[in-house]
Formats: structure tokens, sequence, C-alpha cells
């Protein structure tokens, strides 16, 4: 287990800082990590700064969009962008203030069923980074209204539950092509679950997406064949990451802890030098 492309830190909801993910990965003998936040290209500087006093480790710029597509969590990972990019940056900001005005509005609706949920300390522990659910319902489980994580998706803000919000919507296509404008690589993350997933790989394939994520925590051998023929088909790079946030969950995914084959982030890295990308 020496890749992992898919890695979340405080720069979103993540628990660990960028540094915390690159000394751990280190540890763990890891020769090649991409950080990819939620809408924030934030934590890659300091993650390639830390990753200097470990040689053989290797930093990839990345990043997650978050889609609102019809078909199911629909989200984008992009690589090698040029993250100090100010449009970009601006860019991803505009879509960090709409998570913002959402948990506002989760806030108030859990408000109005008698669960107080105090809106500075999820700003605490959003620490500037790219504000989400994860934060609202550690407020809840730290007041004592829910006993688990869980609970919180389950009774409350989960797609189903009565205080969810949902996004200002962005599309597939829009995430694909701001990553593009960046000078990224676009690929499409977590795919089992989507639904339509051809239709929908053959349209993002036919604006630049380059790759699908087959290797992920918890898919089965099965579906990583699914996704690894899929990818075949229609010409694209495949590849894996755990998608660790650091939330201590029993069946979280560990850093490193996806069997991702070393040639995934060979190929990427091979076609971000062929497109002199920023490596
Ligand atoms: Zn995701
Ligand atoms: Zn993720």
């Amino acid at each position: 287990m020496e890749v992992d492309l898919h890695l979340h830190t405080t720069a979103s909801d993540g628990r660990l800082t960028p540094e915390e993910v690159v000394q751990v990965a280190a540890r763990k003998g890891l020769t090649i990590i991409a950080i990819t936040d939620h809408d924030s290209v934030e934590g890659v500087s300091s993650a390639r700064e830390a990753a200097r006093h470990f040689p053989s480790l290797r930093v990839i710029p990345g990043v997650e969009i978050n889609t609102d597509a019809p078909d199911g969590t629909v989200h984008i990972l992009g690589y090698f962008m040029d993250y100090e990019d100010m449009e970009f940056q601006s860019g991803l900001k505009v879509l960090r203030h709409s998570r913002e005005l959402r948990a506002k509005k989760m806030i108030a609706k859990l408000d109005g069923l008698g669960v107080h949920v105090d809106w500075q300390r999820v700003q605490e522990l959003a620490a500037g980074g790219s504000m989400g659910r994860p934060h609202i319902a550690q407020v809840m489980l730290e007041n004592g209204h829910i006993s688990s994580f869980e609970e919180a998706f389950i009774k409350y803000i989960g797609r189903r539950g009565p205080a969810y919000v949902k996004r200002d919507r962005l599309s597939a296509v829009e995430a694909v092509e701001m990553v593009l404008r960046a000078g990224g690589l676009p690929v499409l993350a977590h795919p089992a679950d989507i639904s339509n997933l051809e239709a929908l790989v053959v349209r993002l394939k036919g604006i630049g997406l380059v790759g699908l994520e087959a290797y992920y925590g918890g898919y089965r051998r099965s579906t990583v064949q699914r996704l690894v023929g899929l990818a075949d088909k229609y010409e694209l790079l495949t590849s894996g990451g755990s998608d660790f946030h650091g939330l201590g969950s029993a069946d979280e995914t560990p850093i490193g802890g996806v069997d991702v084959p070393f040639d995934c982030a060979q190929s990427l890295i091979s076609l971000a030098e062929q497109r002199e990308m920023l490596t």
C-alpha cells in the first residue's frame, strides 16, 4: 500500500492538519499521496512543505469538488491544478460560501426542532476550511443531542432528515470544467453508487474527464473490476484512495488503507507531465 490519492485535512472536513496527514503517510511508508479537500486547495501548500522532510514521499496537489447531480453523490476529484491560480481559488471560495449559507439554514431548521447548535462552535470546528454536515454533527454530539455521529445523519441532517438542506446546484460538468480551467486532471470520485454511471462517464469524458476512482475504501473486488472495466472501455485512467477524514469511526478506511496499484499514480503523473502541468 504505497499510494493514496484521496485524503482530507482540516482545510475541509478532515480532522488531521495537512502536516499530520503527511507525517502519518510518511510513517506508513507511502510514496505518493494527494491532498483532496472538499472545495479547497488551502491545505496543499502546507502538505507539500511538510513533505520536504520526507524525500521518499510525493504530494500531488488535489481537490474534491462536490456537485449536486440528480444521480446521487457525484464528486469530482482534480489533480495537478495550478492551486495558486487566483481564479480557481475564488471559484472554490464561492462554493465554500454556499456551504456556510447551507449550514446556517440547517442550524435554523434544527433550532425549530428543539436542537440548538451553536454557530460559533461550528465555525470553530470548520476552522476556515469548507464547512460540512460533519461539523454540525460534531456540535450535536458535544451537546449531547445525539449519542453517535451517524445518529445526526439518520435523525436530522441526512438526505431524508427533517433538517436537511440541499446545496446550491453545481453540475458535474461545471466541476470538471473548473478543474480543467485550473490546468488540472479531472477524475470521477467513488463512482460505484452513481445511477446511470455509464451515461455520466460518456458525458464527462466528452468534455475532458481523464479517470475513474476505481479503488476505494469498502469497494469489493467485483466492484473494482467493474469500474476498471468501465475505465478501460472509455480509455480512462484509474485512480484510488481511502477518502480518509480522520473521524475515528470504526469503519473508516485509514490512510493508505486501500490497495491502489502504483501504476495508477504513475499514469496520472505521466499524463500531467505530458500536458506540462504543475507536478
Ligand atoms: Zn467524495
Ligand atoms: Zn473525499
